[in-house]
């Protein structure tokens, strides 16, 4: 019989390191590593190892993850970047999400343009 099981990110495969990818920063609740597809001189994505697909999935109980993100982003940010930066979390079809499981992207190391395209 088939099992219900959900589906496995790219991501998840990171974090498992069944594939690989330039990890910068890691702890027990997120890692971070390079965007493969770079969309400035610095483009990192963030993550929580636990399983949210997109930022409209996050419930109450995620409030304190989510602020941990949060002060990761800024620091791995504010260590690279000392002329600003851009943290962005697309959602779904309309936000040109591709990958279903929560990303902070940290980009950086030009001037970004506004409002995005
Ligand atoms: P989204 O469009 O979902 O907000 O962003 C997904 C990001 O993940 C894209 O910027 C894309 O370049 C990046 N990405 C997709 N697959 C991989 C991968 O296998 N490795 C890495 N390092 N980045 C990936």
């Amino acid at each position: 019989a088939k099992r219900n099981r959900p589906m496995v990110t790219i991501f998840e495969q990171i974090i498992k390191r069944e594939i690989p990818a330039d990890i910068v920063y890691e702890d027990e609740k997120c890692l971070a590593f390079k965007d493969v597809n770079p969309q400035a001189p610095t483009h990192l994505l963030l993550i929580p190892k636990k399983r949210i697909p997109m930022i409209s999935d996050a419930v109450d109980s995620d409030q304190e993850l989510l602020g941990y993100l949060m002060l990761i982003a800024r620091r791995l940010a504010n260590e690279r970047l000392q002329k600003g930066y851009r943290l962005v979390i697309n959602n779904g079809p309309d936000g040109c999400q591709s990958v279903y499981h929560l990303h902070i992207h940290i980009l950086g190391g030009r001037q970004l343009g506004w409002p995005p395209g």
